[in-house]
């Protein structure tokens, strides 16, 4: 049977609650799902409009692939997380006698029933045999619950499967000595200090208001061709404007 979905309906609901995931569809198959999430982020149904205002991914459901979207607009949304970093309670024998201690696990961010996000952590202290644990609890918002044992079972399948990568580390966001832009990208590393997600308009904005209206005007147009357009974060606008100082030095020692 299909099922008719109504769209207008969901990007309204979306739009009315910015940055929060709304199920959208569950597909029988992994492919119509991703083909589902990217329709919505092209904006090719007038409900998810303009291409880019929508995030949507497709998820494993316990019956298929389910699509999640939440609107994004052009708002400083910190990207969804993949995966989280939980205590939980586990049991251990020790010389014949079980006990409880506490583990840190990493597990996928989303509910592994419906492909929802899984809900925000909180620190949970108990007393065990006159020693305190201090673990994590979390209600997840599609109502699904996480047992400790089902979210140790999901680590450790995850272990099995991933190998630990080194992160990269990203390049450090400092001025060209000597750049025309030094100003403006050391102003933006300290705004990114405590808004980590800040979107380039955002940084060209507040440049101008510092009057520095010529890097304003170099991220503006770094925006424009920008594939994702007013998605682009003022960290890669301050990795273009290091970019162009870094040309412009190379330009003079050649000459
Ligand atoms: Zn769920």
């Amino acid at each position: 049977m299909k099922r008719y979905i109504d769209h207008a309906a969901l990007g309204r609901k979306m739009a009315a609650l910015p940055g929060v995931e709304v199920l959208v569809h569950v597909y029988s198959s992994l492919e119509n799902g991703q083909a589902g999430a990217r329709r919505i982020r092209a904006g090719n149904n007038p409900a998810y409009q303009p291409a880019g205002a929508f995030e949507a991914h497709a998820h494993r459901h316990q019956d298929g692939t389910a699509v999640w979207a939440r609107y994004v607009g052009d708002l400083d949304l910190p990207p969804l997380a993949t995966t989280m970093t939980v205590r939980v309670h586990e049991l251990c024998a020790q010389d014949g006698v079980i006990g409880v201690r506490v583990a840190t696990v990493e597990i996928s961010a989303r509910c592994q029933v419906c492909g929802g996000p899984r809900g925000e952590v909180r620190e949970y202290r108990t007393t065990r045999d006159g020693e305190e644990l201090v673990s994590d609890v979390w209600g997840n918002p599609c109502g699904h619950v996480d047992f400790d044992e089902a979210v140790l079972e999901e680590a450790r399948r995850r272990q099995a499967r991933y190998r630990p990568k080194a992160k990269p580390v990203p390049p450090e966001l400092r001025g060209v000595e000597g750049g025309r832009y030094r100003a403006a990208v050391d102003a933006i590393a300290e705004a990114l200090q405590t808004a980590p997600w800040t979107r380039a308009n955002t940084a060209a904005r507040f440049l101008e208001e510092q009057g520095q209206t010529e890097a304003a005007d170099a991220v503006r147009a770094f925006v424009r061709e920008y594939p994702t357009g007013g998605q682009a974060s003022a960290r890669a606008a301050a990795l273009y404007l290091i970019a162009q100082d870094e040309e412009a030095k190379s330009g003079e020692v050649a000459e």
